[in-house]
């Protein structure tokens, strides 16, 4: 049977309407096949309208900005964004403190976001356990990210999300680890419970794969081909993956949630 979307991921979808543009001001921008301009750290886009909203939002990859289309902060801009109470990026007093607490959060979201479908999908009692208590204390760490040390969570969480991995695919599957596969065509390779931790599939023709209980964590899947494929059993995926990937009404997407 297929898994069903993961619980618990609600709060890990960007809510725009609830944010501060803080995508569009936080991060820096160098000019690329995925961002027209360059922009400073910090320094709010050009096209950021006064009430927060992207002035060019319908228009994003004819003017160069595919890089916003695929982006996705996890949940994170509105959380911190409730978190100030009605004040923003604006108010020279918070600033600081709320560009600090959108890059922390953001890394604590998208840990969450792994760390829920580790905890849905773990077939293990123990390891689920373990799962359940490092997702309450990243959850923590996000409400009060002032000192947070992500990495210190992060290197927590990827040996744990490695074990939940080979519990899920039981041991079996390619190795393919890391590995550089940009532009090869895959589409005769047996995928199935594979592990394409942190590969490069960068344009790799993927089409007609099945991807059930595939490890993608990490996986680089800009331009990788995907129609016809299946990803509803894949492991760890996430949305700017999918997003940056080749897809048609063909490919068969994991349930959301
Ligand atoms: S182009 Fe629009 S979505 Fe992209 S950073 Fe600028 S304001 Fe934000």
């Amino acid at each position: 049977m297929r898994p069903a979307a993961a619980p618990g991921r609600d709060h890990l979808a960007a809510d725009c309407a609830a944010c501060v543009g803080l995508c569009c001001v936080v991060p820096a921008f160098s000019t690329s096949s995925e961002f027209a301009i360059d922009k400073p750290a910090g320094v709010p886009c050009p096209h950021l309208g006064d009430h927060f909203g992207c002035t060019v939002h319908d228009r994003l990859p004819e003017l160069g900005f595919r890089g916003c289309t695929v982006y996705d902060c996890f949940g994170a801009g509105q959380r911190v964004a409730a978190s100030y109470a009605g004040r923003d990026w604006r108010d020279p007093e918070v600033r600081p403190a709320m560009f600090a607490d959108f890059e922390v959060v953001e890394r604590l979201h998208e840990l969450l976001w792994y760390l829920a479908e580790a905890d849905a999908r773990c077939p293990d009692a123990a390891l689920r356990e373990e799962v359940a208590g490092l997702r309450q204390q990243v959850e923590q760490a996000a409400d009060a990210p002032g000192d947070v040390e992500v990495l210190r969570l992060q290197l927590r969480a990827d040996p744990l999300l490695g074990e939940v991995s080979a519990a899920v695919r039981g041991g079996g599957g390619a190795d393919l680890r890391g590995r550089d596969l940009a532009g090869r065509d895959l589409r005769e390779d047996d995928l199935v419970g594979a592990t394409l931790r942190g590969a490069v599939l960068l344009g790799a023709d993927l089409r007609g794969q099945d991807l059930t209980d595939a490890d993608l964590l990490g996986a680089d899947l800009r331009g990788a081909d995907l129609r016809g494929a299946d990803l509803t059993g894949s492991l760890f995926w996430t949305r700017l993956q999918l997003r940056a990937a080749v897809t048609d009404a063909t490919t068969v997407l994991p349930a959301a949630g």
